[in-house]
């Protein structure tokens, strides 16, 4: 979806709203398709004292695994888009800061715009809950539904590293 930013650029308007839904159903992370949801993003690019910046923010539903109990998880967050847009960089130097976005033909393509924040906005870490006891090491079974009875001897690894190290 392309927007016409040259109202911001003359003058002629200080804002522009943007309301729309992307789809992201396709977009494989760490092997599966999590945003089976389209992304609704909103908000508006703002004209202010010469400078143009999005607003825009984006909920995500992110569906994923329980890194420890491999439930499915579903995760609903917001990621915010607040970046400059400018239609020239002035020097070559601004070319490295990520939050200029370059727009030469002042039409913005928010799919392309947006995409890079969500992808960046993703989690890597993905808990069912804070206090997920996750699998038995043992039987396998989800510990968060009932102890299993096997005797699980807890190690802690560093302890164990040293009784490697004595036995040497
Ligand atoms: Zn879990
Ligand atoms: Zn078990």
């Amino acid at each position: 979806m392309l927007l016409d930013l040259k109202p911001l650029f003359a003058g002629s308007s200080d804002s522009l709203s943007v309301d729309f839904e992307m789809d992201l159903s396709e977009f494989e992370f760490l092997g599966v398709k999590p945003l089976r949801a389209p992304v609704a993003i909103n908000g508006k690019i703002v004209s202010r004292a010469g400078i143009v910046e999005s607003q825009l923010s984006c909920k995500v539903e992110y569906v994923g695994v329980c890194d420890r109990c491999l439930k499915e998880t579903v995760k609903n967050y917001t990621a915010h888009i607040n970046r400059v847009i400018v239609v020239s960089l002035e020097n070559e130097d601004s070319e490295e800061n990520d939050d200029i976005a370059v727009v030469p033909n002042m039409q913005l393509d928010l799919e392309d715009f947006c995409y890079p924040d969500i992808v960046m906005s993703l989690p890597t870490k993905l808990l069912c809950k804070g206090n997920c006891r996750g699998l038995c090491s043992v039987c396998g079974k989800n510990l968060n539904e009932g102890d299993c009875g096997c005797q699980v001897k807890e190690v802690d690894p560093r302890l164990a590293a040293l009784a490697e190290l004595l036995n040497n």
